[in-house]
């Protein structure tokens, strides 16, 4: 009997970090009985317990056909996505990581930044400055995304293969945890709109496009008043550093946010 060498990768990743692993790759049997696929099994394999042992093979590089289309996929969409995780986050996370200076060390960094930064390893490419403009970022992650020109080159390599299915997993996992909708627009609490003096209508709005601005927004109906954000948070800086000191002391103290 011949064993098929050339599995998919994600069957030999031992080595990588749980939330970056992915589940390994079998080849599927049709089941006349349950008139379903179900993972294949070595005719010697007698394990109950088993999930299946058969690996599915690569076909592209070290991935396997269903891999090849993930990582396309997510090639095409991880740019885009990257700026968007950079513009999502705990609002008052954000506000005390742009309020900066005095206070930066006591704030913790967005969890959506952290998966920005995640997919930009995954690429290869180095973390984003917490100070980078949404146009800085946009380039930052055009350039990374822009090394994987020539994929087929990259998962021919067992590493580059890795790194891959890495990228897809931790795409996977930071979609599931801020999925498409949660984006555009974001409460921002305790302030008062300065035109029409209503107290927690403003919002935050992320980019559409490329070049657009970051904004805050109020959402009164007929207000209409909008300003660049990190104008409007070097004005209110003070007031920020306020609440947002305020809004760690909650946290600690376990209340919400
Ligand atoms: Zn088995
Ligand atoms: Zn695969
Ligand atoms: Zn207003």
């Amino acid at each position: 009997m011949t064993f098929i060498t050339n599995d998919c990768v994600t069957n030999t990743l031992e080595l990588l970090p749980g939330a970056d692993r992915p589940r390994p790759c079998l080849q599927k049997v049709f089941d006349d009985e349950s008139g379903r696929w179900v993972p294949a099994h070595w005719a010697t394999c007698d394990n109950p317990n088993c999930r299946g042992c058969v690996p599915r093979e690569a076909e592209h590089g070290k991935l396997c056909r269903t891999c090849y289309s993930k990582i396309t996929d997510a090639l095409s969409r991880v740019e885009e996505l990257i700026v968007h995780f950079r513009s999502i986050d705990k609002t008052a996370q954000a506000i005390g990581e742009r309020v900066d200076t005095s206070m930066t060390k006591s704030i913790v960094i967005p969890d959506a930044w952290l998966a920005a930064d995640g997919l930009m390893e995954a690429l290869g490419a180095p973390p984003i400055p917490s100070t980078a403009s949404i146009d800085d970022t946009f380039e930052l992650a055009r350039q990374a995304v822009g090394e994987w020109a020539d994929v087929d080159s990259i998962i021919a390599t067992r590493e580059g293969a890795k790194r891959a299915v890495v990228l897809v997993k931790r795409l996977q996992t930071a979609l599931k945890r801020w999925p498409d909708a949660e984006v555009l627009y974001r409460p921002i609490p305790w302030f008062v709109c300065e035109q029409c003096r209503t107290r927690g209508s403003l919002w935050r709005r992320s980019p559409v496009e490329q070049g657009d601005d970051l904004l805050i927004e109020c959402g009164t109906p007929d207000c209409g008043w909008s300003a660049e954000w990190f104008g409007w948070i070097e004005t209110h800086k003070q007031a920020l550093e306020t609440f947002a000191a305020e809004w760690m002391r909650m946290q600690k103290e376990g209340g919400a946010a």
